[in-house]
């Protein structure tokens, strides 16, 4: 096992990590940006070594720094979290030349299932069901509209490099395909640096499903059921629970067959999560694999009782899986809110600044994974993600109440935040019942919004 672990992350998923380590007797090494001295992750770990200043660009993706800092500090191993380099197949690569471990999967494989557009190839060649679209990227106009209208109006572009939401645009008539392309290209090199985008059917009203794998170095694959992360904003996810009132058993063990078979296809190794999306008839369609931890990977925890970044850890240092499918065993249920410091009352801006007070919920089954504390400055940096609350319940009734009543105790001043947000979409009818698909947000809470402003 591995002595000493650079986590080159910041915010709550570096301290998740960091705490892992702890338990398991790993010393830690953080690294940070300028600015970022008052942060959580710096003050919790073992040692904190400075990578450059606020600009992410120039720090907490400086891959050199990065990795001067592990072999300096002499870290054997380095978790990337996710976001940052944590899909980047170069830094794996230059992780492996340095022969530090990545607590991950293979470059090659990063390589295969980080581009959309060969994941939906890598897909369709193992058999397992994609959205009708592209056979690759977009190249010619031409053949754009021929196979939109081939496969039917509307439709998706997306970039190939996408995440986080971003790079796609919506297309209900062929008059508007080429300023869409255009737009989603765009978008696409601001955000990524790569133009490429390829198409999609847009799916109406589906649902979000994905299932978290984990996969070891002697070729046992399992996974540890769905998550359902309909409840989006801007194609970004809000809520997320599991399992989901939606899926029976066995649609249940159809998608989870197929996305084990997806991840033994490309010879996975430690732990990613197989996007779906499901129609109204029930039809499930991939969608992209993220080959990291996930942000909502501790509603899974909640109901398997497995610490997944323990499992990475142990995974990354060849260490078999200490249990097989039939191990492992769904209990209760578990919901997730982000909270983030954003202004739903205006466009969801982010409202960076001073935490003045904060009072965090807790009691059983209460659990929160956050790096913000009372008189911390949230900076304007980074992402607007400030805590995440999570909430484990023997059914889903009584998850609900306990997130119900755990967003009443939250007191965050006096910087804005979704909190409020959140509480209105956990009471409301249609979420209380199970009704909701990723047009729920849109369509029921932002039209009520709307309303009450007038
Ligand atoms: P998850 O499925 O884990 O919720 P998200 O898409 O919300 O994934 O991304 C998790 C974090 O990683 C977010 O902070 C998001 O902004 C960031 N992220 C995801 N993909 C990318 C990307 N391609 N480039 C930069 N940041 C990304
Ligand atoms: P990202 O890398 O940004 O997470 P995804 O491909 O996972 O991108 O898509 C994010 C979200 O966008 C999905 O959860 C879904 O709500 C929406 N989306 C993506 N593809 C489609 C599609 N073909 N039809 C309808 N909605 C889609
Ligand atoms: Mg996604």
């Amino acid at each position: 096992m591995f002595t000493k672990i650079l986590i080159a992350n910041r915010g709550e998923i570096a301290v998740r990590i960091i705490r892992a380590c702890n338990e398991m007797g790993i010393e830690t090494v953080a690294i940070y940006a300028k600015g970022d001295e008052d942060a959580l992750h710096v003050q919790l770990a073992d040692q904190a070594i400075c990578v450059g200043p606020a600009k992410a660009t120039e720090s907490y993706l400086n891959m050199t720094a990065i990795l001067s800092a592990a072999i300096s500090t002499g870290a054997q191993a380095i978790h990337p979290g996710f976001g940052f380099l944590s899909e980047n197949a170069e830094f794996v690569g230059r992780c492996e030349e340095c022969g530090i471990v990545f607590i991950g999967p293979k470059s090659e494989t990063i390589e295969k299932m980080g581009d959309k557009a060969q994941a939906r190839d890598t897909a369709m060649r193992a058999k397992v069901p994609v959205v009708p679209g592209s056979d690759g990227i977009l190249t010619d106009l031409k053949e754009a509209k021929e196979l939109a209208k081939r496969i039917q109006y509307p439709v998706l572009i997306k970039a190939v490099s996408g995440g986080g939401g971003k790079g796609m645009r919506i297309v209900e008539r062929e008059i508007d395909l080429e300023a869409m392309i255009k737009a989603a290209q765009m978008e696409a090199q601001a955000a990524f640096g790569d133009e490429t985008v390829y198409m999609e059917k847009f799916i109406v009203e589906p649902k979000h499903i994905e299932f978290q794998i984990l996969a070891d170095h002697h070729g046992h694959v399992v996974h540890l059921g769905e998550r359902d992360c309909s409840v989006q904003r801007r194609n970004q996810k809000m809520i997320e629970e599991a399992p989901s009132v939606f899926l029976d058993d066995k649609l249940r063990a159809r998608m989870g067959n197929d996305a084990v078979k997806l991840a033994k296809n490309v010879k996975y190794r430690n732990a990613g999560t197989i996007e779906f999306l499901v129609d109204k008839e029930n039809n499930y369609y991939f969608i992209e694999m993220n080959t990291r931890i996930q942000v909502e990977h501790p509603v899974t925890e909640m109901i398997t009782g497995i610490d997944l970044v323990k499992e990475q850890i142990r995974i990354a240092a060849g260490m078999e899986l200490p249990f097989t499918q039939k191990n492992i065993q769904i209990r209760g249920h578990a919901i997730e809110c982000r909270i983030n410091a954003e202004d739903p009352e205006h466009d969801f801006r982010p409202s960076p600044g001073k935490i003045s007070t904060l009072v965090l919920p807790g009691g059983n089954g209460i659990r929160i994974d956050s790096a913000v504390y009372q008189g911390y400055t949230v900076p304007p940096t980074y992402d607007s993600m400030i805590a995440k609350l999570i909430v484990y319940g023997q059914d889903r009734e009584e998850a609900l109440a306990k997130m119900r009543r755990a967003l009443e105790e939250f007191i965050i001043f006096d910087i804005k935040n979704n909190i409020d947000f959140q509480y209105s979409i956990i009471n409301h009818p249609s979420f209380i019942l199970g009704n909701f698909d990723t047009s729920f947000i849109a369509k029921q809470m932002l039209a009520k919004t709307d309303r009450k402003e007038k």
